[in-house]
């Protein structure tokens, strides 16, 4: 058995923590690995590492800081199949989409690379005579970042590249389903040259992540994960006096109006519904079609859904397992509410055939029709491969049913109608928006952010908003003694 343990001050450690966790390829069904689970005691080790080495990175000149990250970025670059096994491995995730997660993570890397330009501050000559005044952005120390299951290595390299780019340590909480690439990212930045201590990985649960909200030495924390703990964490962490980014779950709508390509579009939906089982948090889930269209777009929906593959993420297939047999029990259990609640099950998941272990976590893309906004497959973030088409009379009717959903992650519109388009962008409450673009992720040089229950805190990930969040700014005033200016003058400073 595969015992997982953290990777603190620049080593990994195992046999700390007394509680463990099973991790499992979902795949096959098997346990192929234990997690420790960090209590208190673990996490604050990792953060007093974290704290010691944060002293000395934060005067770590930006050529050396952008040496370490172009190093490690050539590492993950050369390893990216390593990484995507692993990911395969514990997520379940086709080896192929676990591939563009490193991509994705790889572009974080890259816009880090670029931070002596992301740090430069103002300079303005002669605010007053012979007075100047510049800003500095500076790090915050200690940073924790706490990642979800669903992306166990882009979610860490949102975050973990621009604050350590920013001078920060580091303490990376990964998903106590999918633990050992974060591992394995630590190793790779320590041997990049990395200090010791700058990136920490504990590995754990609520134990270890209340210990993180808890910990006066931890300046922030980076969130992902499902709205409830989100807000969780935002309201814990800031009680604290932290600077909190909560990121937390989704419902995504794509419109698609009449006159659209509706075969764009159907790809579009069988992509971005069923990519990664519907384990995104930019998945669509909820297809709002403008009538007279649904007919025709169900019809070539269902069509690509029968040429997809479900099974063993190794074999070449479309779409793998859900992450864990709860989870899959879950999702399950939210078809058969639809059926209940009178939604029509155009394919129905449940009958799939898997080309895989008769015990891994299967559940083949399912499509609703007539689903209405009562039904819990609406309302409810359910997080696989469950598509549901509303049907609606109007372009105002989508726009209001849209903006009417608690969460706002992302949205796509698909029309032909450019002023269609442009009045979606104005008016929908999404933070991040596609026109005939399903799955609208921003690229790592703008911010990643959802609106309303899709996110708590004010700045979004990477980015500006990235450097921002793990940077104070300051500002200098500063005058040179030039002997002329002598004498005391007790009047308010004014500009002269
Ligand atoms: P989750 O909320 O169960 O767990 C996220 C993290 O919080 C994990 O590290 C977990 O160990 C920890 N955690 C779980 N319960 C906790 C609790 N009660 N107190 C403190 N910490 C706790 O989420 P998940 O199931 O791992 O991930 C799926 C969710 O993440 C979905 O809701 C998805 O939409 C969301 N997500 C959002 C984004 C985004 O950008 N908005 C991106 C990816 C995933």
């Amino acid at each position: 058995m595969n015992r997982i343990g953290h990777f603190v001050d620049g080593k990994r450690v195992s046999g700390w923590s007394e509680r463990h966790g099973d991790v499992f390829d979902p795949a096959t069904g098997r346990r192929t690995g234990a997690v420790e689970l960090a209590s208190a005691a673990d996490v604050n080790r990792a953060v007093e590492a974290a704290e010691r080495a944060a002293r000395g990175w934060r005067d770590a000149s930006l050529s050396r800081r952008t040496a370490v990250l172009f190093a490690f970025r050539e590492l993950v670059s050369a390893r990216r199949e390593r990484l995507a096994e692993v990911i395969t491995a514990e997520h379940g995730k086709v080896l192929a989409d676990a591939a563009g997660e490193v991509q994705r993570g790889l572009e974080v890397i890259e816009y880090a690379c670029g931070i002596p330009s992301a740090l430069r501050g103002g300079f303005s000559e002669n605010v007053s005579t012979e007075v100047d005044s510049y800003t500095l952005r500076q790090p915050l120390g200690v940073v924790a970042v706490i990642s979800p299951f669903n992306f166990p290595v882009m979610v860490p390299l949102w975050f973990v590249p621009v604050a350590v780019a920013c001078g920060n340590a580091v303490v990376l909480k990964p998903s106590e389903k999918d633990p050992s690439a974060a591992l394995l990212l630590a190793e790779w930045f320590a041997e990049a040259g990395l200090p010791d201590g700058v990136l920490n990985v504990v590995n754990g649960d609520k134990e270890a992540v209340d210990a993180l909200l808890d910990h006066p030495a931890v300046r922030a924390v980076s969130f992902v994960g499902s709205t409830p703990v989100a807000r969780y964490v935002h309201q814990r962490g800031s009680l604290a006096g932290k600077r909190v980014q909560a990121l937390g779950g989704a419902k995504n709508h794509m419109v698609v109006l009449p006159d659209a390509d509706l075969d764009l579009a159907a790809d579009a939906a069988v992509n971005a519904g069923f990519g990664s089982a519907g384990e995104r948090c930019m998945a669509i889930s909820a297809l709002v079609a403008v009538e007279p269209v649904a007919d025709a777009l169900v019809a070539r929906i269902a069509d690509r859904m029968a040429g997809l593959r479900t099974g063993d993420g190794r074999r070449g297939c479309d779409m793998g397992p859900l992450v864990t047999s709860a989870h899959a029990a879950k999702v399950r259990s939210y078809v058969a509410a639809g059926v209940e609640a009178g939604a029509v099950p155009v394919v129905d998941g449940r009958d799939v055939t898997p080309d895989g272990d008769a015990d891994g976590f299967w559940l083949g893309p399912t499509l609703f029709d007539h689903v209405t906004p009562d039904m819990s497959i609406y309302t409810d973030e359910i997080f696989g491969p469950v598509l549901g088409v509303v049907r609606v009379g109007s372009y105002d009717e989508a726009v209001e049913l849209v903006n009417a959903n608690p969460y706002g992650n992302g949205t796509a519109i698909f029309t032909n109608d450019g002023g269609a388009a442009r009045r979606y962008q104005h008016e929908v409450e999404v933070g991040m928006v596609g026109i005939n673009v399903p799955i609208p992720v921003p690229m790592a040089y703008y911010s990643f952010g959802g609106w309303k229950a899709s996110l708590f805190g004010d700045l979004h990930a990477h980015g500006d908003d990235g450097v921002r969040f793990y940077t104070r700014g300051k500002v200098v005033t500063s005058r040179w003694l030039d002997p002329s200016h002598g004498g005391v003058n007790l009047g308010f400073p004014t500009q002269t």
